[in-house]
C-alpha cells in the first residue's frame, strides 16, 4: 500500500492554511445538523442547506433542541444557544456557495447524488473554497475528479453525534493538496475536534474496521446465533463496548451502513464484506433504525 500520508507534525510545517469564517453544509440530516452545530459554535456563520427549506429548518431546529438540552444542563448560557442559532441560516439553494469559504457536503451516502452535489458546487463557487464531503466511505479521488479543482476537494469525516466524538478523519485524496489538508485539520481542531489523516481506500480506517463488525452481528441476528439484545450484550458487558453493534447500526441508519458495506464490497471485490441478506431486506422494509423508527430495535419518533 502506499504510504504517502503526513503526520500531524509534518503538516505543522507546511505552507499556510486558509481562513475559514463561512461555511456551507449540504445536507441537514443527522450529520449535517451537528456539523452546523460545532462549527457555529466555533464562530464560524454557517448556511444548512437541504434539497427543501423545511428539510433545512428541521436541520436548525435539531441544532436549537440540542443546545436547549444544553443549556437546561447547565453546559452553555443562553447567551451562547442564542448566539449559535443566529449564525446559522437554513436555505435549499446552493447560490450561497459563490460567497463562502468552505462547503461541507454530508448528503445521502450515495455516490449518483453527490457526484451532482459536487459539479453543481463546482460551477457556483468560486475556485478558492474547498470543496469537502463528509462520506462514510466513497472514494473522495473520483468525487475530486468530477470538478475542476481536484487539488481542493478532501474528505472530512466526522463522527456521529459529531457534537460529542473527538475525531474528524480527513482523507487526501489522489490530488489534494497540502494547504487543503492543514486547512481542514486546523478546521477541526478549531470545533474541538482530533484530526488524523488517512488515504483514499474504501471505508478509510473507521469504516473499513466498525462496518464488517456490525455486517457480522447481523450475520449472527440472521443464522439465529442470537438475539440482537444478546449480541449487544455480548459486546458492551464483554468487549466493554459503549453500545453494542446492533444499536450503534440503528443510531447510524441502516442505509448508510448497507451503502457502506457495498462500497467495501465493490471496492476491493472479496467476499468478506458481502452486505448480510437479512440488512438488505431491512433497508429495502424501510427499517433504516432510529430515523425511521424501527430497525433491530423499535423507536418512538
Ligand atoms: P441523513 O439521512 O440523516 O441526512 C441526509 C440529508 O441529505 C437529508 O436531509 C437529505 O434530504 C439530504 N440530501 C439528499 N440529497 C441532497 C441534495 N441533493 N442536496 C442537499 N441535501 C440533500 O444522513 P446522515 O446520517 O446525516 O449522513 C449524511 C452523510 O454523512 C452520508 O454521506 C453518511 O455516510 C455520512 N456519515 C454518516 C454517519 C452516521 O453515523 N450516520 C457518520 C459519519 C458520516
Amino acid at each position: 500500500m502506499a504510504s504517502g500520508y503526513n503526520t500531524d507534525a509534518a503538516m505543522e510545517a507546511q505552507a499556510g492554511a486558509f481562513d475559514v469564517q463561512t461555511l456551507v453544509v449540504v445536507g441537514a440530516g443527522q450529520m449535517g445538523s451537528g456539523i452546523a452545530q460545532v462549527a457555529a459554535q466555533a464562530g464560524l456563520t454557517v448556511i444548512l442547506n437541504d434539497i427543501s427549506t423545511e428539510y433545512a429548518q428541521r436541520g436548525l431546529a435539531a441544532v436549537a433542541k440540542r443546545l436547549a438540552q444544553s443549556v437546561e444542563k447547565g453546559r452553555i448560557g443562553p447567551e451562547e444557544m442564542e448566539q449559535t442559532l443566529a449564525r446559522i441560516r437554513p436555505s435549499a439553494s446552493f447560490a450561497d456557495a459563490a460567497a463562502c469559504d468552505m462547503v461541507i457536503e454530508t448528503a445521502t451516502e450515495n455516490m449518483g447524488i453527490k457526484l451532482q452535489i459536487f459539479r453543481q458546487l463546482d460551477d457556483i463557487a468560486p475556485h478558492r473554497v474547498i470543496l469537502a464531503t463528509n462520506t462514510s466511505s466513497l472514494p473522495i479521488t473520483e468525487i475530486a475528479a468530477a470538478t475542476k479543482r481536484p487539488d481542493r476537494v478532501v474528505g472530512m469525516h466526522f463522527m456521529n453525534p459529531v457534537q460529542a466524538m473527538r475525531l474528524v478523519e480527513v482523507i487526501r485524496g489522489l490530488a489534494t493538496s497540502d494547504e487543503v489538508c492543514r486547512t481542514v485539520c486546523e478546521l477541526a481542531r478549531r470545533m474541538g475536534k482530533t484530526p488524523v489523516e488517512v488515504n483514499d481506500f474504501p471505508g478509510f480506517v473507521s469504516n473499513r474496521l466498525l462496518m464488517p463488525m456490525i455486517n457480522e452481528a447481523i450475520y449472527c441476528v440472521y443464522e439465529g446465533v442470537a438475539t440482537p439484545e444478546t449480541i449487544d450484550r455480548v459486546m458492551t458487558l464483554g468487549m466493554n463496548h459503549p453500545m453494542g453493534p446492533l444499536a450503534l447500526a440503528d443510531f447510524i441508519g441502516l442505509d448508510t451502513c448497507l451503502s457502506v458495506m457495498e462500497t467495501l464490497y465493490e471496492g476491493f471485490r472479496d467476499s468478506k464484506y458481502r452486505p448480510c441478506p437479512l440488512l438488505r431486506k431491512y433497508v429495502k422494509a424501510g427499517w433504516l433504525g432510529r430515523k425511521s423508527g424501527r430497525g433491530f430495535y423499535r423507536y418512538d419518533v
